[in-house]
């Protein structure tokens, strides 16, 4: 090789190592075609309600998702904490997700310590996801939610690190996306551009209504269920689909072309 040539080669053996790893970014070597979904949820419903309908799209297209619920609900109006943990269950299963329940500070009690995050990073190192979704960071919801997203962003980032004591026992672990969920309107973002996933399909509407219908313990006071298929609604009408989910990411997102990047919410 010339030597004129060798300071642009290193960019294009980068650039041709990152295609190798776009390419393979769903396809670890020797385990399944796409790696686990990972979803933190601050009370036993959170999940389900804000962004059940994608976890239910991704588990029937193959991906193993599990969920992480940190408290049983027990400051909650309405149930007690052994019904909302078998709700969660029954709507996991619904979903086809596995769930665990971290037992933190209580509900409404949860607080932002470094133990947490490292705790966290602990499961990001066991489930070994490709994609996390946690609560939005936005302060105006539930104090557990923000913090709650703070935690799994700060656990993410901790995963990868090779010097944490706490978790040598585990391989460090990189992560290809964070996103944020909204439980609630007022829990989206302003600062960040969602990401619209299309779950129109009414297997997937179905899937989720009846994930949602599994915590009957919390939709007996309010719509819930209605709110929830409504803002979907919105967001497909805008989408020019029929129903919508948005998702906050946490970093730009990376494409290998402009073809690849989708189309954009502008039916109006
Ligand atoms: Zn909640």
């Amino acid at each position: 090789m010339k030597p004129g040539l060798k300071s642009t080669s290193k960019p294009a053996r980068r650039a041709s190592a990152r295609r190798v790893s776009l390419a393979d970014r769903n396809q670890p070597s020797g385990g399944s075609a796409l790696q686990p979904l990972l979803a933190f949820g601050a009370h036993p419903d959170d999940i389900e309600f804000a962004c059940g309908a994608v976890i239910a799209q991704e588990t029937r297209a193959g991906r193993a998702a599990h969920l992480v619920v940190c408290s049983r609900g027990e400051a909650g109006s309405y149930g007690n904490p052994r019904l909302r943990v078998a709700e969660a269950k029954k709507a996991a299963a619904l979903l086809g997700a596995t769930v665990e329940f971290l037992a933190l500070d209580g509900d409404a009690h949860l607080e932002m310590r470094a133990a947490h995050a490292v705790k966290f990073a602990e499961i990001f190192r066991r489930v070994r996801p490709g994609i996390v979704l946690a609560p939005s960071v936005v302060e105006n919801q539930h104090p557990d939610h923000s913090r709650l997203g703070r935690l799994a962003r700060d656990a993410a980032r901790i995963a990868r690190y090779g010097g944490v004591k706490e978790l040598r026992r585990h391989k460090p672990h990189a992560i290809e996306r964070l996103f944020f969920y909204a439980v609630t309107p007022e829990a989206e973002p302003r600062d960040i551009t969602p990401v619209l996933i299309d779950v129109s399909a009414p297997e997937i509407i179905s899937a989720w209504t009846e994930a949602m219908e599994a915590h009957a313990s919390q939709v007996s006071a309010r719509n819930y269920i209605e709110l929830q298929l409504t803002r979907a609604r919105l967001l497909g009408a805008r989408a020019g689909m029929g129903h919508a989910v948005a998702l906050f990411p946490n970093e730009p997102l990376v494409f290998e072309s402009l073809s690849q990047t989708g189309c954009a919410a502008r039916n109006f």
